[in-house]
């Protein structure tokens, strides 16, 4: 008989990592993702004809390297759940190290405008807003799709921010924004150089949230070009970036107005975000 436990050692045996397995078999079952309890003390049940079908085609979907995150429709972010599809970028906890950051920037005794560049999911603008309730954060995305479930994440938890869409194809990331200023800009701009290795492992999530011209820095060129329009002196700019991009982040803010950048790592110690403050 086809046991919980059996599936997920044939998982394994597939190649699938052990938590990946857990989170499509509790799908499965219809189950939610905190439910790992239920899957051990579950371990001899037996899956029904249309569960079985519907973890045999996740598993399917995973081993061509679609995330976890589309198959099962939702990520969790910041101790939120965000819904996530194929056109937003599945939300990272390296990521984190950014909403860290911007939070402990943000007073909490007054109004404090907040832009989040490339929002995609909402989960840096919704992560910021969650801890910091009198933050007023506005959230920009080009692609439309994006902003609707973005939309619909801040809708579901209740989290007001102001969605923006920016011109597709504008070289200037705040082109939508003419005449607005902010106390703190944050963006996890796409930074992959085009024609990186690792690209065909992410060939799931949307090119456009990804790669960014052949030194994966054009995104980040353009938003510190034209940042200064847009923070109040003293205001900060906080941007991810790539493993080896820290310095040349660092020079970028420095030769564009820019005072005391300094780069953080994430959890696993790597090179992660860049940001500084504007001079006044
Ligand atoms: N801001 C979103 C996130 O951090 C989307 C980033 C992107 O698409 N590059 O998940």
């Amino acid at each position: 008989m086809l046991m919980l436990s059996t599936l997920l050692q044939d998982a394994a045996a597939l190649g699938l990592q052990r938590i990946d397995a857990q989170m499509l078999l509790l799908h499965a079952c219809g189950r939610e993702p905190q439910d790992r309890a239920w899957l051990i003390a579950h371990a001899d049940q037996a899956l029904s004809a249309d569960q079985l079908d519907a973890w045999l085609a996740f598993v399917e979907r995973r081993l061509s390297g679609e995330p976890v995150a589309y198959i099962v429709g939702h990520k969790e972010f910041y101790g939120l759940r965000l819904a996530v599809n194929c056109a937003v970028l599945d939300p990272r906890g390296d990521t984190e190290t950014l909403v860290d950051w911007a939070v402990a920037l943000i007073p909490t005794d007054r109004i404090f405008r907040v832009l989040d560049l490339g929002t995609g999911s909402g989960a840096v603008a919704l992560a910021i807003r969650s801890q910091r309730p009198q933050a007023q954060l506005t959230a920009t995305d080009a692609s439309g799709q994006a902003l609707a479930v973005a939309i619909r994440n801040a809708a579901s938890l209740q989290l007001p921010v102001r969605f923006v869409q920016a011109e597709a194809s504008h070289p200037d990331w705040f082109s939508a924004l003419a005449g607005e200023v902010f106390d703190l800009i944050v963006s996890n701009p796409p930074y992959i150089a085009e024609g990186d290795v690792h690209l065909p492992a992410l060939k799931h999530e949307p090119t456009m949230a990804l790669t960014s011209g052949t030194d994966g820095l054009n995104a980040i060129r353009s938003i510190i070009a034209h940042a200064h329009h847009h923070l109040y002196p003293g205001g900060h700019l906080l941007l991810e970036h790539g493993h080896d991009q820290a310095k040349a982040v660092r020079s970028l803010l420095l030769s564009h107005g820019f005072m005391s950048a300094t780069t953080r790592q994430d959890l696993s110690g790597t090179d992660r975000c860049t940001g500084a403050a504007r001079m006044g």
